[in-house]
């Protein structure tokens, strides 16, 4: 009598799903086309169950366009993001105007992000890679990573009444409902997300910043393939045939995930 093959153990699954038991989710990042590049897809998920989600970019990604000036390129990246933004069910996104590709971590990005904040409200904040790398050797960005930081520290300081003061005396309350922050394209993401049903729409999302696109001067870039490429292997790791993944940061005491 011969053993049959061992069988495989199954093996657990690499990516936890994150939670969906919010409805307000704000979004902040460095540069139009930061959330295009992975993100939106999960946007348009959560924005299909009901949720209310805003956009908040630092930056107008002024000087995203060697080939543009800095004035033409704010009014033609604002465009193009507002369009992305609808394509995926946000339509409230906002511009603090801060000057791109130079953007400082630091108390006044932390004052200008916990502002909306706390207008906001949000359950969950969404933001980019704040990590020093996206995983191989491939340096992130400075914008991405100070906007990272602040934000995680923004979405605590919102909560504090006696942080950023002036604000309060000026009418906002203090918010501290935040219960989880969330990175997307981080090389530590542990979490993920099921986007096989809205995948498309992220692709339509990325297709609307077609002049950014062109301005990069990559032969043959296809939004489609792109982020079939990094969709597919989130996925595989989840479950499903797309994904997309993200660290998550919890805002409470002992909280886990
Ligand atoms: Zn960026």
């Amino acid at each position: 009598m011969t053993e049959p093959p061992a069988q495989p153990h199954p093996r657990p699954p690499a990516l936890k799903p994150l939670k969906e038991d919010w409805t307000r989710g704000l979004a902040v990042v460095a540069h139009p086309d930061d959330m295009e590049f992975g993100a939106a897809s999960a946007v348009a998920r959560w924005t299909g169950q009901g949720k209310q989600i805003v956009y908040c970019m630092v930056t107008s990604g002024e000087a995203g366009i060697d080939g543009m000036d800095p004035d033409a390129a704010r009014r033609t990246r604002e465009a193009e993001q507002v369009e992305s933004a609808r394509v995926v069910g946000v339509d409230v996104v906002e511009f603090l105007g801060l000057p791109d590709g130079i953007l400082e971590y630091g108390v006044p990005l932390r004052r200008a992000i916990a502002e909306v904040v706390r207008r906001h409200r949000p359950e969950i904040v969404i933001t980019n890679n704040f990590r020093e790398t996206w995983g191989a050797t491939g340096f992130n960005q400075a914008d991405h990573i100070a906007t990272g930081r602040a934000t995680l520290d923004a979405a605590r300081d919102a909560g504090n009444r006696w942080v950023f003061r002036e604000q309060i005396e000026s009418g906002l309350e203090p918010w501290g409902g935040v219960s989880q922050v969330w990175a997307s394209g981080s090389p530590n993401a542990r979490h993920g997300v099921d986007t096989t049903d809205t995948f498309d729409a992220g692709v339509r999302s990325l297709r609307a910043h077609q002049a950014y696109i062109d301005g990069l001067g990559w032969e043959n870039f296809d939004a489609a393939e792109f982020l079939e490429g990094v969709g597919r292997g989130t996925g595989t790791a989840m479950g499903v045939t797309f994904a997309t993944a993200f660290e998550v940061l919890s805002l409470g005491w002992g909280e886990d995930d």
